[in-house]
């Protein structure tokens, strides 16, 4: 079981959000943020200028070039673990609840753990599903920290504030939460739930008040969505904006459903440039990813992906070469019951594969992906990256 530290008590007001819909208890936010513990192990690159995380630091393309230029393994810096299919909501654009798998066995989580870490795995990613809807996660994250692991999850937000802080002082360090809407009846439609979306402010507040927590909202974004939040001149885009920047969340970032193509108006795009302060780089970073057309890549060959060398997705059966892949319903890159030398030469085969050729890839890359293969390839070339 996790322990469960002492908090405590604290101030809260009461206030009305941004767009008074909805009565939120939340603390000011003015805390003082001890170093961020979770990910600068891995590069989270405060000596590249580039405050935008781990995945495009230069200790993390220094290190996938490493490996594309050395012997092959199936040793990983960072894994996305794929902990459960089920979740408490239903949103419309969700691929994860459909992605089918067998349950994980407790030991089967702690043995791919244990090799992870033995092969040096610095990171692991909880994703779903909803992580925390998964009955051992705490224990599993008492386990990864243990084995000098820093963590970080993907989660909707409706899980107890209390369980968010324990998992916070279990060494999980950095909590993507998803937050959609800000207008209650918007938030029941988007997420196919009723009246869940205090709870997820109330998670958002808890979170933000810890001290070791670093917290990111994800915003997803469909073309009926932004259509929604530019309608009345805008407002419920000022009012969400408003909302997060004031917040104390660390980032946000906006998120095209991959279900549907998305370009965002020019008035949406100077809407947020205007209102969000340049401290919140990622959200920068997107926003200007989205302007230029979002996720996918052009035609242009060869296009080699060598982010699979150094990070890998895990169901409890197999592993992808990326996350995207496995939401996205492709084949898998090798079961996990595979004999070694078979994973060993599908890994290869595919990181030496055009992935311009392949359709999903072509269509669902991310940008920071992208970015990571690119500057790989500088350092390949031998020219900085
Ligand atoms: S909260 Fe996440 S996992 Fe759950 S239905 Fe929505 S998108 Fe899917
Ligand atoms: S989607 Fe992107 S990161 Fe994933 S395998 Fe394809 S090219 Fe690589």
């Amino acid at each position: 079981m996790l322990r469960y530290a002492p908090h405590a008590p604290r101030t809260v007001t009461t206030r009305h959000n941004a767009i008074g819909a909805l009565r939120v208890r939340t603390s000011t936010p003015t805390r003082a943020r001890p170093p961020d513990r979770s990910l600068t192990s891995i590069a989270d690159a405060p000596s590249s200028g580039r405050p935008l995380g781990y995945l495009l630091g230069e200790e993390r393309a220094r290190s996938i070039a490493r490996r594309a230029s050395g012997p092959l393994t199936l040793d990983v810096t960072r894994a996305v673990v794929f902990l459960t299919q089920h979740c408490n909501m239903a949103c419309a654009y969700c691929l994860s609840t459909a992605h089918a798998m067998p349950r994980w066995s407790t030991g089967a989580l702690r043995d791919l753990l244990a090799r992870l870490a033995a092969g040096g795995a610095r990171h692991v990613q909880w994703t779903g599903g909803e992580a925390t809807c998964h009955r051992e996660f705490g224990e599993l994250v008492g386990t990864a920290a243990r084995l000098g692991m820093a963590q970080s999850v993907s989660t909707n937000g409706t899980a107890p504030p209390r369980v968010y802080r324990q998992l916070a002082d279990a060494g999980l360090g950095r909590f993507f939460v998803s937050l959609d809407s800000l207008q209650p009846r918007r938030f029941d439609t988007l997420t196919g739930t009723h009246g869940k979306l205090g709870r997820v402010l109330t998670a958002i507040d808890a979170l933000v008040r810890h001290p070791a927590a670093h917290v990111t909202v994800n915003v997803v974004l469909t073309p009926a969505r932004v259509a929604s939040l530019l309608a009345r001149d805008g407002r419920p885009l000022r009012a969400l904006l408003g909302w997060l920047v004031a917040s104390g969340i660390d980032d946000f970032k906006l998120l095209p459903a991959s279900t549907s193509p998305l370009a965002l108006p020019a008035e949406f795009v100077a809407t947020c440039s205007s209102l969000v302060p340049a401290r919140f780089g990622m959200f920068h970073h997107r926003l200007a990813t989205l302007r230029e057309g979002g996720h996918g890549f052009g035609p242009e060959r060869p296009r080699l992906c060598h982010f699979a060398l150094d990070d890998r997705a895990f169901d409890s059966q197999a592993a992808w070469p990326c996350v995207i892949r496995l939401r996205e319903g492709a084949a898998p890159l090798y079961r996990l019951d595979d004999p070694e030398p078979v994973q060993r030469a599908q890994l290869a085969e595919f990181v030496s594969s055009d992935r311009s050729c392949d359709p999903l890839c072509r269509r669902h890359c991310f940008d920071l992906y992208r970015e990571l293969n690119e500057r790989t390839d500088a350092l390949l070339r031998g020219e900085p990256c």
